[in-house]
């Protein structure tokens, strides 16, 4: 039977558009399908912060962190925890992608068109000892124009080959199985979705209208994760990170469903490290929500008080940034659904952010006066301010009693003892009145 185009690409998000564009640039003929509608073009990367990964970058020399592919390389290691025989292939892939970061990976973007913003942020601190998990320096380097300033040059290149014959986008495509012959992928068929007019990441309609089949010579599944199916969340949840929440919000619009995985499992695929998931615990419900259960992830700063549900300081390293799969497994042990941060006004303007690219206006929109208002005039970034406000998880307060009283209604259960309370906080402030200090988080500041 002929083919219908050289490849095949299943998932029209960034992996699907640049795994495309490369195609395009080897001059093959390429269909990308998609179960969203062209609204949704680029995926989840549209949200993103557009946070990249790169070493020894300019901007960060420009800060005088002095980063190295070994450095890189070490805390990849520490973070990884590379211990089964199938993670051959990830180790693999991991020493390419450091090296990659550690080299061309910045120039292959900004040839592209893409700009990088000249602060570099620290995530995954770590804080254990330095053979452990953790980035050693600042590595999280945002694009100026976040997530859709990622995605657009790679939109612009997919289209461009769309025009020049090359690319054919076919959306409300649902992958539900590959076409094997002789033990090789040779397509994909599927199920046609009713057209919809739903906006960008907003859940679109299941209904079928047709089935479809497509040949190629290769077929790229580029799908996405699993984060928005709870379902195969709780299934492949780790032992090691206790029990899963009974509650728990979405950072990821519904198309992050998992699908493939089960399809490509029934053609013979091999699927590994299905347990190895990441997970944040400061995520929060949206006020005004895109998705279903849409959450939406604190970047605290460092400052920030962190209790847990019985008010309680989690323990060092498990500060706000060092180690998010611990802190996981901690809370995990105490065994409730949330915890909390504590912080003032000032803290609010001068450190939080909420992760997201519709959260981030100045960023996303290029918008220079706009990023220097928020970011040193007083008062919190206007999306900060409207969560704080309107944000269902969010108790403001005159007064740490207040505060407390408040804390204990929301969860509908007294487990905060104001006196408890009120002693984190008096001890972590009398550590602020010395140079010294012994406060782990206090040092790490
Ligand atoms: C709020 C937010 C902030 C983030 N911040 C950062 C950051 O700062 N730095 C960073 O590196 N990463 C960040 N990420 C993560 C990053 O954006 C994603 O990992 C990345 O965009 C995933 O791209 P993808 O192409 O693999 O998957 P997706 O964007 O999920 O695309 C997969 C596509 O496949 C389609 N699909 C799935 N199954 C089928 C099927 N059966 N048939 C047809 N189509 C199918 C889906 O509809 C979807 O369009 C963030 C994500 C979010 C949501």
């Amino acid at each position: 039977m002929g083919s219908d185009a050289d490849v095949i690409v299943v998932g029209a998000g960034l992996a699907g558009l640049v795994a495309a564009c490369e195609l395009i640039d080897a001059g093959r003929r390429v269909i990308i399908v998609d179960q969203e509608p062209a609204a949704s073009l680029g995926g989840q990367a549209f949200w993103s912060l557009g946070g990249l990964f790169l070493v020894d970058s300019p901007e960060q020399r420009r800060l005088g962190i002095r980063d190295s592919y070994e450095l890189a390389w070490n805390d990849w290691l520490g973070s990884a925890g590379f211990d089964r025989e199938e993670d051959f292939w990830p180790r693999r892939w991991a020493e390419a992608y450091v090296a990659f970061a550690a080299g061309e990976k910045r120039s292959w973007l900004v040839q592209r068109g893409i700009k990088i913003f000249p602060v570099v942020g620290w995530a995954e601190r770590g804080g254990w000892l330095a053979g452990t998990h953790g980035n050693s320096v600042p590595r999280f380097h945002i694009t100026w124009g976040t997530g859709p300033g990622v995605l657009e040059p790679f939109v612009q290149r997919v289209r461009e080959g769309e025009a020049a014959g090359l690319v054919q986008l076919k959306f409300r495509h649902r992958v539900t199985d590959l076409l094997v012959e002789n033990g090789v992928v040779k397509g994909v068929a599927g199920e046609v979705l009713e057209e919809s007019r739903v906006e960008r990441g907003q859940p679109s309609s299941r209904t079928v209208v047709r089935g479809f089949e497509l040949r190629a010579e290769a077929v790229i599944i580029a799908s996405g994760g699993i984060g928005a199916n709870f379902d195969l969340v709780r299934a492949n949840w780790p032992e090691r990170l206790g029990k899963p929440p009974e509650r728990m919000v979405s950072g990821v619009p519904d198309h992050v469903d998992g699908s493939m995985w089960g399809v490509a499992e029934r053609a013979g695929a091999r699927i590994v490290n299905r347990d190895r998931m990441w997970h944040y615990t400061e995520g929060v419900q949206n006020w005004s929500p895109i998705w279903s259960r849409h959450g939406i992830r604190i970047l605290p700063g460092p400052s920030a008080l962190w209790l847990d549900a019985l008010g309680r300081r989690l323990p060092p390293p498990l500060m706000p940034g060092f180690d998010s799969l611990a802190t996981l497994a901690h809370l995990r042990k105490i065994g409730f659904d949330w915890s909390w941060f504590i912080l003032t006004q000032r803290i609010i303007e001068k450190e939080f952010a909420l992760s997201g690219s519709e959260q981030n206006p100045d960023l996303t929109g290029h918008n220079w006066r706009l990023t220097i208002r928020q970011r040193l005039m007083p008062g919190a970034p206007a999306p900060v301010e409207a969560f704080k406000r309107r944000g269902a998880d969010f108790v403001v307060a005159d007064s740490l009693r207040e505060l407390v009283d408040k804390m204990n209604r929301l969860t509908g259960e007294p487990l905060l003892d104001y006196a408890q309370v009120e002693r984190e906080v008096r001890l972590r402030d009398a550590q602020l009145e010395n140079t010294f200090s012994k406060d782990a988080q206090i040092m790490a500041i």
